[in-house]
C-alpha cells in the first residue's frame, strides 16, 4: 500500500516542484507561504514549508508527535502481549520473595491495562499544529478509558462489604466508559489510518468497531432478557430451558468471541507497524529536518 509512496520518494525532488504559486498559510502560526518553495522553512515560526503543504498525511506531521503514536501502539501490544502470557502461563509471582507475593500479584494483575492505558495517552496525544485540543474521538477515548480503569479499582477492596446493588451500579458504569472509551479510540485510530494513508486497513478498524457495538448491544441484549426472564425460584422458562440448546448457544457464543478477538487483534497488529513505518517516514523525510 506504500510502493507508491517510497517511489514518490525517491523521484520527486521537492525543489523540482517550483514555488508554492497559492496561498497556503503555516500550520503553526498561519503566515502566509506563497512564493516559498516546499523544502523552505516558514520564515516566521521555522516549521518545514512542505508540512502545511502535504495536508494531513502523517509523514509529514510533526515527527515527534507520530513517534508517540507509535509509541503508544507499542506500548498497547505490549500490554496484550502481557495479557495474553499471564492468561496462558499465570502471573510470575514466584520471581518475587514471599512476603511480597501477595503485593506482587496485586500490581502484576494490573500490569496489561496499566500499559494499554499508557498506550492509549499516547496515541491520543494532540497533534502540536492543533493548538486548542477539540473535543473529539480522542478525548472520548481517554476519558472514557481512564474512567473505566479508574472506576473498576475500588470494587477491589469493596466488593465483600458493599451491597450488591451498589458494586452491580458500579461494575455498569466502569463497563459503560470502558465501552465508550474503546468506541472513541477505534474512531481515532480509524482517522489516523485514514492519514497515513492507509485506507484499507481504516476500512479494517471500521468494520471491528462495528463488530464490537453489535457484540456488546448483543450481550446487552441478552442479560437483559436473561434477568427479565428469570423466575424467582431460579429456573428459567419453557423456551429457555433446553439444556442442549444453552449450551450450543454458549459454545457457539465462545467460538465467536475467540475469532472475534483473534481478528481484532490482527488489525491491531498491523495498525501498530503502519504507526511505526509513519514515525519511521516522517523522521525521514525532509519535513523533519526543520
Ligand atoms: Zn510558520
Amino acid at each position: 500500500m506504500d510502493g507508491d509512496n517510497d517511489a514518490l520518494d525517491q523521484t520527486v525532488d521537492p525543489e523540482d516542484l517550483g514555488p508554492i504559486h497559492i496561498d497556503v498559510p503555516c500550520v503553526t502560526c498561519g503566515y502566509n507561504l506563497r512564493g516559498l518553495t516546499i523544502e523552505k522553512a516558514c520564515p516566521e515560526c521555522g516549521t518545514a514549508a512542505g508540512r502545511s503543504v502535504m495536508g494531513d498525511q502523517l509523514e509529514y506531521a510533526d515527527p515527534q508527535w507520530v513517534g508517540r503514536l507509535a509509541m503508544g501502539m507499542n506500548l498497547i501490544i505490549g500490554g496484550i502481549a502481557v495479557a495474553v502470557v499471564f492468561t496462558l502461563f499465570g502471573r510470575p509471582t514466584w520471581l518475587f520473595p514471599a512476603a511480597f507475593q501477595a503485593a506482587a500479584d496485586r500490581i502484576l494483575s494490573r500490569i496489561d491495562e496499566a500499559l494499554f492505558l499508557i498506550g492509549c495517552w499516547y496515541l491520543t496525544a494532540s497533534e502540536p499544529r492543533h493548538k486548542v485540543a477539540g473535543f473529539g474521538a480522542a478525548t472520548v477515548a481517554r476519558v472514557g478509558l481512564t474512567a473505566g480503569m479508574l472506576i473498576g479499582l475500588p470494587l477491589f477492596a469493596i466488593a465483600n462489604l458493599a451491597l450488591p446493588i451498589v458494586v452491580h451500579l458500579t461494575m455498569i458504569a466502569a463497563a459503560v466508559a470502558s465501552v465508550t472509551g474503546t468506541i472513541g479510540l477505534a474512531i481515532h485510530a480509524r482517522g489516523l489510518a485514514l492519514r497515513g494513508p492507509y485506507e484499507e486497513l481504516a476500512n479494517r478498524i471500521r468494520s471491528v468497531a462495528i463488530v464490537y457495538v453489535v457484540g456488546i448491544v448483543l450481550a446487552v441484549i441478552i442479560s437483559v432478557v436473561d434477568a427479565v426472564t428469570a423466575t424467582p425460584g431460579g429456573g428459567r422458562p419453557t423456551w429457555l430451558s433446553s439444556r442442549m440448546l444453552r449450551r450450543m448457544g454458549g459454545c457457539m457464543a465462545r467460538v465467536l468471541i475467540v475469532g472475534f478477538h483473534v481478528w481484532a487483534l490482527v488489525v491491531v497488529v498491523q495498525f501498530r507497524w503502519a504507526m511505526v513505518h509513519a514515525a519511521a517516514k516522517a523522521r525521514s523525510t525532509w519535513a523533519s529536518t526543520v
